[in-house]
């Protein structure tokens, strides 16, 4: 990870950890979390927030846990637990010995709560869920005490320890904070701290049917791993003099400090895990690592590279406001790191047979190509030449316009790395007229060279050896919606983008990428940047998926 990925300029948070630090709080240290749920795959959303807390970590040279915030047992998995450690490791960073869950805690939060009643600060409450609602008030009516509010200290103690034992049914009782009923925060007005949950949860088993509340669990949590600086976003404002009641109470010596961030929204995306698993379950997306999905795994699968991820978070800065964030700005970002870094190679995605008629039937020749134009240090390969040739379909016209500086009637052109072709008859269809195939010469002096006549010869196609190529299926990906705001659609399902995969059979890629391992990148020439697929690509049987186009083709719609 370079210098530049972790610290370009400050901003608002870190401005609060520049003057921390300048007051001497925290004993000089900063200690961030990235704390999950483990209820779906991360997306760029989370990346966001995990280059935030591993880069401020990486920064002040502190440290940055992994925590996952496992207290709600429904639709937490072991599975989502392995893809959150494999997808932020992916991406780059690095807790050490520092993976936690707050499950693991949950006999410590249960003596925070019994020492909460025992203070006075927490009561049993044996409201329904609905009177609780009622009870509550709105924006604008304060809330009523409920006839529990004032419950003894030892009954209290007693009905909690009642409900940890499994006495009573789900919703039975829950426990509250004794905060302020008529609060203007409604987060205030004696929040729920724990509930009875008769679930199994995939941690801890059937030891436990209570379960902590979010608001309650995090802030101590945080508290335990004794983080300094507790990062999350914006809807997590209100809840802020909630973090610090619990922990004023229940915590001696240096506190965690909330401070919110806007969170990431992407245009052509939805970023919940609500939506996302909704688009899984209804099989509208091929999985979780679906090339289309904004999930870590599915812009692994599709090409994208940590890098590519992290210059993106960087650049798109850490705002205090939310917005919504142009999806070519991460494009940007994914072709720039592929521009530098990916090989190129030749692969023909519509073919069209090419003869060289004077070419010698049973003669072979290799060519050696380099594989990036302006890094020699980055080798070079052999591409086959042969009598049979593929170009693709597109670089040939019958009759071309003028400017048209491909292949056509009576026209020259180079054929990357190679020679330069002459167009001499075509082949048609008898029933549809379609051209099948091409009759060219080639010119020998234009090896490596241009023509000894000086007359100019202005377009260079791709090509591959119809002997020596790999058949292939290529994954062109378009974006997964058509609105540009779907997560704000009435029903976000009407807008995806019927459009949004197109399946080539009949590739050909050049003999060389017959060795590519999953997850490589080339750049295509001519065509944009593409990724051995990881799961489906065989060595008799490529299978690309089109990471980015060569150039942004939405910029000129929206134009
Ligand atoms: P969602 O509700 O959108 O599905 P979440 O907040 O429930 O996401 P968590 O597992 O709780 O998902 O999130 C872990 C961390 O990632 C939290 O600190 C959260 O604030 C942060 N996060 C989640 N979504 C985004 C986002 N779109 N942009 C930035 N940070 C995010
Ligand atoms: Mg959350």
């Amino acid at each position: 990870m370079t210098e530049s990925e972790t610290s370009l300029t400050n901003d608002f948070i870190r401005d609060i950890i520049d003057e921390d630090l300048s007051i001497g709080k925290n004993d000089g240290k900063v200690a961030t979390r990235f704390p999950p749920e483990p209820n779906g795959y991360i997306h760029i959303g989370h990346a966001k927030s995990v280059c935030l807390n591993f880069g401020i970590a990486k920064q002040y040279q502190g440290t940055c846990n992994l925590r996952l915030d496992d207290t709600d047992p429904l639709g937490e998995s072991m599975e989502y637990v392995e893809s959150i450690i494999r997808d932020v490791r992916w991406l780059g960073f690095d807790w050490g010995n520092r993976l936690y869950y707050a499950s693991d805690y949950f006999e410590k939060l249960y003596s925070f709560a019994v020492e909460l009643i025992k203070k006075g600060d927490a009561y049993v409450c044996s409201l329904s869920a609905d009177e609780i609602r009622e009870y509550r008030g709105t924006f604008t009516e304060p809330g009523k005490d409920s006839p529990f509010r004032n419950r003894p200290i030892e009954e209290n103690l007693n009905m909690f320890a009642r409900m940890r034992q499994g006495e009573f049914a789900d919703g039975a009782h829950v426990l509250r904070a004794k905060i302020d009923m008529a609060s203007p925060n409604i987060v205030m007005r004696d929040p729920i701290i724990y509930r009875i949950k008769r679930e199994p949860h995939y941690r801890t088993g059937n030891k436990w049917v209570i379960y902590p509340m979010y608001d309650f669990a995090h802030c101590l949590s945080d508290a335990l791993e004794g983080i300094t600086h507790s990062i999350c976003t914006l809807e997590f404002e209100n809840n802020r003099p909630l973090y610090d009641w619990f922990v004023e109470r229940l915590i001696e010596g240096n506190r965690p400090r909330q401070i919110e961030f806007a969170r990431l929204n992407l245009s052509y995306t939805v970023l919940s895990k609500r939506r996302l698993i909704e688009l899984v379950q209804k099989n509208l997306v091929q999985g979780w690592d679906d090339p289309r999905m904004p999930t870590v795994t599915g812009m692994r699968r599709r090409g994208y590279t940590p890098a590519a991820i992290r210059n993106f978070c960087v650049a798109i800065g850490v705002a205090k406001n939310d917005n919504l964030i142009d999806v070519s700005l991460l494009e940007h970002c994914v072709r720039e790191d592929l521009n530098e870094n990916a090989p190129r190679a030749m692969c023909v995605l519509r073919p069209l047979k090419v003869l060289i008629d004077n070419y010698p039937e049973t003669q072979t020749e290799d060519f050696e190509i380099a594989n990036h134009p302006q890094k020699p240090e980055m080798g070079s390969r052999k591409v086959p030449f042969s009598r049979v040739l593929y170009i693709e379909r597109d670089d040939f016209m019958e009759d071309p316009p003028k400017k048209y500086h491909r292949l056509g009637t009576g026209r020259e052109v180079r054929l990357r790395g190679a020679y330069i072709i002459k167009f001499k008859k075509m082949v048609k269809d008898e029933k549809t007229g379609e051209v099948t195939q091409l009759h060219c010469t080639y010119d020998e002096q234009t090896r490596n060279a241009p023509p000894a006549d000086g007359r100019k010869v202005q377009g260079v196609i791709h090509w591959v050896s119809a002997a020596h190529c790999a058949p292939a299926e290529v994954r062109l990906y378009d974006r997964l919606f058509s609105s540009e705001n779907p997560g704000a659609e009435e029903e976000f399902i009407n807008f995806l983008n019927k459009d949004s995969l197109e399946v080539l059979t009949g590739c050909f890629a050049e003999a060389s990428l017959k060795d590519a391992q999953p997850l490589s990148k080339y750049q295509f020439e001519r065509l944009g940047y593409f990724c051995v697929d990881e799961k489906d690509s065989k060595a008799d049987k490529l299978v690309f998926n089109r990471v980015v186009a060569l150039r942004d083709s939405w910029a000129k719609v929206a134009r």
